[in-house]
């Protein structure tokens, strides 16, 4: 799925390594896919550093996860795995993929993470997001392109050690998030290679699910997937406002 004109979406995920959005709102993703809405990912390496597996091997497992998480846009820039920047350049590339993509809501990593390529991608994004709405802007091909903001900038927060600003249902798409985490065979299939450093699948089933499980029960849900947001919310009806209290 490469990029172009015409992959407008309603929603992107951006995120430093192929899998990332597997593991911290691919649920998300697939329940928005359900209600209709156009879903993308834009994945700022292409996973060249990786212990297991080709950057090869992981571009056809990406696209392998895209399918089974329903998107309609998935594309992996060039920035250095590992070694995630910052700069000018980094910038304009991804601008150019939000006027091109023109998304409503971007999720990003949350802005405190272990993995520094993850919390770099965090405010990376946020400046590009910032970037593209500027009508001077040029390089990389962006001054091609009308200047575009997304209204809606979301924190997936599931490595995070935060309290989440909300919560999403993921309950009915759990065995699918499942699967498209499993599609990275290089990554997660049983096998000796680095088997020091990686965990067994049923392992990874079982943590992942418990975190999910832990989520869904903050708001009342079985499964779920957390997010921040820095704004406040909004709200028009009490009487509407989810998750119970006592
Ligand atoms: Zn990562």
């Amino acid at each position: 799925m490469a990029a172009g004109t015409g992959w407008e979406v309603d929603v992107l995920a951006i995120a430093a390594h192929r899998d990332d959005v597997e593991q911290t709102c691919g649920g998300t993703l697939l329940r928005m896919a359900a209600r209709n809405l156009r879903t993308g990912i834009l994945d700022l390496t292409q996973g060249e550093s990786g212990t297991r597996g080709s950057a090869a091997e992981r571009a056809s497992e990406a696209s392998a996860a895209a399918e089974i998480l329903g998107v309609t846009y998935r594309q992996a820039l060039d920035l250095p795995d590992g070694a995630v920047a910052n700069t000018l350049e980094n910038r304009l590339k991804i601008a150019r993929v939000l006027r091109e993509l023109r998304p409503r809501v971007v999720i990003l990593p949350y802005w405190e993470a272990r993995h520094p390529d993850h919390a770099t991608c965090s405010i990376l994004g946020y400046e590009a997001c910032f970037l593209a709405g500027l009508s001077r802007l040029s390089g990389h091909g962006v001054e091609a392109l009308a200047p575009y903001r997304p209204f809606k900038i979301v924190y997936a927060s599931l490595y995070a050690d935060v309290r989440p600003s909300f919560i999403v249902d993921i309950t009915p798409f759990i065995e699918q998030r499942h699967a498209a985490l499993m599609a990275y065979q290089s990554q997660y299939a049983d096998q000796a290679q680095g088997g020091g450093l990686f965990v067994p699948e049923d392992e990874i089933r079982e943590r992942t699910f418990a975190e999910a499980r832990h989520y869904g029960l903050l708001a009342g849900v079985r499964y779920g997937e957390p997010f921040v947001q820095r704004e406040v919310g909004l709200v028009d009806d009490l009487t509407l406002i989810p998750v119970q209290s006592i």
